[in-house]
């Protein structure tokens, strides 16, 4: 695997495979690589010639600086999984790589930025937009792939690829669970054995929604959701909603694609997980 840390080094040698005629299929992570993360690489393998992975933990999504400096790095475990996994090019590049010093810009992409995780993490979507944009700019992927772990994250994505007409081709793969049904989550490792427990709360839940799933009956399923959650010890909900998977708004009986999404604090760690309900395909 090449291992590139500046812009520039990279720039080069992705032109050369282009002009080799290889397709480029991108998978960006912030680290701390998990099975969810190598899932994405190996859908990429299945589409394109030469995989790029980037690790860059990406300040401007962070609204909170604990959170930033308490992100966890384990940048050496990460390339040999990389490795194993047969991703051909890792972008590692320090901040200054990335950011200059006038990067104010934001993108007016409407309400999907401010539902949901919007509400409580403000600015987080534009942080995600800059980044991508900058990662899309220097990496010109023929095909980006993107867990339905961060659904909303998708959506967002979704519009500012279509807002600057990216020649980009974006993937939605599914969420990779434990075992025992908990998503996997570069966070996770802050759980502690108990909060691990507790945390099961939000992908059982998610299944008995599914179970139970009826069009004409979402409210009550939402509300018996949100007091299973709230039951449990340890386990501070954010918000439990079942939505239009487009809009994100509480979905209606004609909502093409319905989607149940959660975001709650088990202990102090903010974990967030989902299942598609319905889709028109
Ligand atoms: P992150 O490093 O958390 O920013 O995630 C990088 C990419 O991996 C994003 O597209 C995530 O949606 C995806 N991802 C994270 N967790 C999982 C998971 N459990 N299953 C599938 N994809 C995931």
């Amino acid at each position: 695997m090449k291992i590139f840390t500046t812009r520039f080094d990279i720039e080069q040698h992705l032109l050369q495979s282009r002009n080799a005629g290889k397709t480029i299929g991108f998978v960006p992570t912030m680290g701390a690589l998990h099975q969810g993360h190598l899932s994405l690489i190996s859908q990429a393998r299945q589409h394109n010639d030469e995989i790029v992975c980037s690790i860059f933990v990406n300040p401007t999504q962070f609204n909170d600086p604990k959170d930033l400096e308490k992100y966890p790095r384990t940048i050496e475990a990460d390339i040999k999984l990389l490795e194993q996994a047969g991703c051909d090019v890792l972008f590692n590049p320090p901040v200054n790589e990335i950011y200059g010093g006038n990067d104010h810009w934001r993108l007016d992409i409407g309400e999907t930025e401010f539902l949901l995780e919007g509400k409580f993490r403000p600015g987080h979507y534009q942080g995600v937009m800059q980044v991508v944009y900058k990662l899309f700019s220097i990496v010109k992927p023929d095909d980006a792939f993107f867990g339905q772990k961060d659904y909303q994250q998708f959506l967002v994505i979704s519009k500012m690829v279509d807002h600057f007409k990216m020649p980009v081709k974006l993937v939605m793969c599914p969420i990779m669970r434990e075992p025992d049904g908990l998503a996997m989550s570069s966070r996770n490792v802050h759980l502690t054995t108990s909060d691990r427990l507790h945390a099961l709360v939000l992908s059982r839940t998610l299944n008995w929604v599914r179970r139970n799933f009826n069009i004409n009956d979402m409210l009550r399923l939402k509300s018996e959701a949100e007091q299973m959650i709230e039951a449990e010890e340890d386990v501070e909900l954010d918000y439990f909603e079942i939505a239009d998977g487009e809009t994100l708004h509480p979905a209606t009986e004609r909502s093409k694609t319905i989607v149940a999404l959660v975001a709650a604090k088990v202990g102090k760690t903010r974990l967030i997980d989902n299942v598609i309900l319905t889709t028109d395909s």
